[in-house]
């Protein structure tokens, strides 16, 4: 019998393997590929999610999405810079100190442990991440509203560039 555990592929950065959107969307679920289903805790294609998208996009970056290979299933992939860039609701995600995180009032008792779940699951989910070489990045739905977007990616924008240089660097040596 083949288990989750044989069947998991460790994917690093750098090694390529075709993921195709497509395969996001599983009809028959065999039980190995449940959990990496439930790996995915939240939604595809977010409004934030394509904000960040479209803004990388125009700036001449190109990305996979949800790569049910790496743990997570991260919203977006660069392999080029070995680089995960994961676009959190601040709900759901328990964004700290944050205005659109307010605690629930109603059902707390089935919201606040779900969230605090998210949390643990999206630090374990970082940890992993970094283990296999690659660099995390977590963009907020707060940061980008309407006021904030720009001044967001930009920075992002230049983290990435600055990840480039770091990796052409690393690689001459
Ligand atoms: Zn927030």
């Amino acid at each position: 019998m083949r288990t989750a555990a044989n069947h998991t592929k460790v994917v690093r950065p750098g090694s390529f393997t075709e993921t195709g959107r497509e395969s996001t969307h599983v009809k028959i679920v065999k039980p190995e590929q449940k959990s990496r289903m439930m790996a995915r805790i939240t939604k595809t294609d977010t409004k934030p999610e394509l904000a960040v998208r479209q803004s990388l996009f125009r700036s001449g970056f190109r990305y996979r999405l949800y790569d049910k290979q790496l743990p997570g299933t991260p919203d977006i992939v660069m392999r080029k810079y070995a680089l995960v860039i994961q676009v959190n609701g601040c709900f759901w995600h328990g964004h700290k100190r944050c205005k659109l995180f307010r605690e629930p009032r109603r059902n707390r008792e089935y919201w606040i442990p779900k969230i605090a779940g998210n949390m643990r699951r999206d630090q374990r989910t970082r940890k992993e991440l970094r283990k296999l070489g690659w660099k995390v990045f977590t963009v907020w739905e707060c940061e980008l509203a309407e006021k904030r977007l720009d001044k967001t990616m930009s920075l992002l924008v230049k983290d990435i560039t600055k990840r480039e240089t770091q990796r052409e660097g690393a690689a001459k040596f």
